[in-house]
């Protein structure tokens, strides 16, 4: 059985805190996680750099994206290049097929951010291709400040033909794995096939309380703002804190770990 998390911010969505090389040593250190996803914003800036280090964190990686689609955000994973934003749904699934990669439903019907309606879902649904393209809806999603959100999804995918994934939506370390799906196997490879034959399962974490926005992601988004993110230098190294303008760049990184 494997653990994967596949909703994750990084210092490239403008609202993330963490380093790709924070994000797989906290994956690696603190968390039962086999294989995450990072999903940045209408970005896939730190996809390369996830997908180089992750080996050393004996971590696997999806390369993946939020997408901003004109009817709310999906997760757009095992793509290679980014896709637009302000696409209808529909248009955005299709070319994440074209890809050869899947689509997941991000927190449906949640307040305060751009998210799809089930009406949308279940429509583009009725498309033979793109039905075989959105395979999964994140019944739940740790991020969602109005967490009583997360019941009326779950009970609304049911209804729905679709794989149901649990996921973080971390925007900071201390939210990773807050959120995850169950699968057979262990791989990336052994996740998208449990994905497409619907048999993951949905591992509710705690969720970000009201308290925690306040404590936790608040003081990590300010500092993210005046340019120092969560940081790691190498695998057998602690995260610390570093400024974004400071750090050693990937071919620095990977030179070291190789040498
Ligand atoms: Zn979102
Ligand atoms: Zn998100």
């Amino acid at each position: 059985m494997g653990f994967a998390d596949l909703h994750i911010h990084s210092m490239y969505s403008y609202d993330g805190t963490a380093s790709i090389s924070a994000i797989l040593k906290y994956v690696a250190d603190f968390t039962d996680l086999n294989v995450i996803a990072i999903t940045d914003h209408d970005s896939m800036e730190g996809v390369p750099e996830a997908l180089d280090l992750a080996p050393y964190y004996n971590l696997e990686v999806i390369p993946g994206c939020e997408v901003s689609s004109k009817d709310g955000h999906v997760l757009c994973l095992f793509i290679e290049r980014p896709i637009p934003p302000g696409l209808s749904l529909l248009e955005t699934v299709l070319m994440v097929g074209n890809q050869g990669g899947i689509c997941i439903a991000a927190h449906p019907m949640a307040k305060g951010v751009k998210s799809l309606r089930f009406e949308t879902i279940r429509q583009v649904l009725k498309h033979p291709v793109a039905s075989k393209i959105l395979v999964g809806v994140e019944a739940f999603n740790g991020g969602l400040v109005y967490t009583r959100g997360n019941l009326s999804v779950q009970q609304e995918s049911n209804s729905l033909p679709l794989a149901q994934l649990g996921n973080s939506d971390a925007h900071i370390l201390q939210m990773i794995g807050q959120g995850a799906s169950y699968y057979h196997g262990y791989t990336s490879a052994d996740l998208k096939n449990a994905i497409i034959n619907r048999t993951t399962i949905p591992r509710k974490g705690n969720g970000l309380s009201g308290s925690a926005v306040l404590t936790s992601y608040i003081p990590r988004f300010v500092l993210r703002k005046l340019g120092w993110v969560s940081w790691n230098e190498s695998p057998e190294k602690p995260i610390i804190y570093a400024q974004i303008n400071k750090l050693a760049s990937i071919d620095t990184l990977t030179h070291y770990l190789h040498s």
